[in-house]
């Protein structure tokens, strides 16, 4: 018998570049299909997902202000960017028969909804995913943190971050022969050791809202639902 899942309620978090599949720039309709594929299969156990989407396979704010840009505008360039990635998560889920809805930190009422917290968790009650687009609706902040800022608010029991390795590991697998993956680790090993999971107000803002985070490979299919049941690999990150 498969055993139930671990966690009722549960945050993803996507960046932009886990859309991009083997491209160099934007959305590999495979990868976003694929994707929609493991989220409809964590639906169908009975969980509840919301996922905050990256932008940076369009626009980084970063990048922008490096050539000469405002970073301000930069930074709303770049949310304005995860929305794109936001609208085809919600095409392809749709089209697999997932009732999803995109809120965004930036109202533009003929697109998706405002972000409205109680509406959200209204829709995560009624089955629906709830995709959660423009970060935090703030410049100078990432996807990262507000992932782990709607986690918190949406009161998830786990903020899964979606890589494109199983795991955090002592160096890169993909680069170093040797490299092994951490089981567990502790918010403080993550920030004293630079781990780069996330970045650190992430990381923060999850330690002090007691959320779990776990890291795991977005493109093994089937690892999201393994996940959920506690199996196959990943690396926790809890307090203790
Ligand atoms: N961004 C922002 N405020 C936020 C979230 C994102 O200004 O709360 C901007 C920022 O410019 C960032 C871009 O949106 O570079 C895309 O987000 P991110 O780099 O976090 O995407 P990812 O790396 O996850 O693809």
């Amino acid at each position: 018998m498969t055993p139930p899942p671990v966690y009722k309620r549960v945050l993803l978090k996507l960046s932009g570049e886990a859309l991009m599949g083997r491209r160099e720039f934007g959305l590999d309709t495979e990868t976003v299909n694929a994707i929609a594929n493991d989220i409809k299969a964590v639906v169908a156990m009975g969980v509840e997902v919301s996922v905050v989407i990256g932008g940076g396979n369009i626009f980084r704010g970063v990048s922008g202000a490096a050539s000469g840009m405002d970073r301000a505008q930069a930074d709303y360039m770049g949310m304005l960017a995860t929305i794109m990635n936001a609208l085809a998560l919600q095409s392809a889920l749709e089209k697999r028969d997932v009732p999803t809805r995109v809120q965004s930190a930036i109202p533009m009422a003929s697109v998706c909804e405002p972000y409205i917290r109680r509406r959200a968790e209204r829709h995560m009650e009624k089955g629906r995913v709830v995709v959660f687009g423009a970060g935090t609706g703030n410049p100078f902040f990432t996807t990262d943190t507000a992932a782990a800022l709607r986690a918190a608010e949406m009161q998830c029991d786990a903020l899964l971050k979606g890589t494109q390795v199983d795991g955090v590991y002592s160096a890169d697998p993909r680069k170093v022969s040797g490299a092994t993956r951490y089981e567990q680790l502790t918010y403080l090993d993550v920030l004293a050791n630079d781990l780069g999971v996330m970045d650190a107000a992430a990381i923060s803002l999850a330690r002090e809202n007691h959320l779990p985070i776990i890291v795991f490979n977005i493109h093994a299919p089937g690892a999201f639902a393994q996940v959920m049941r506690g199996e196959g690999a990943f690396t926790k990150i809890i307090e203790t």
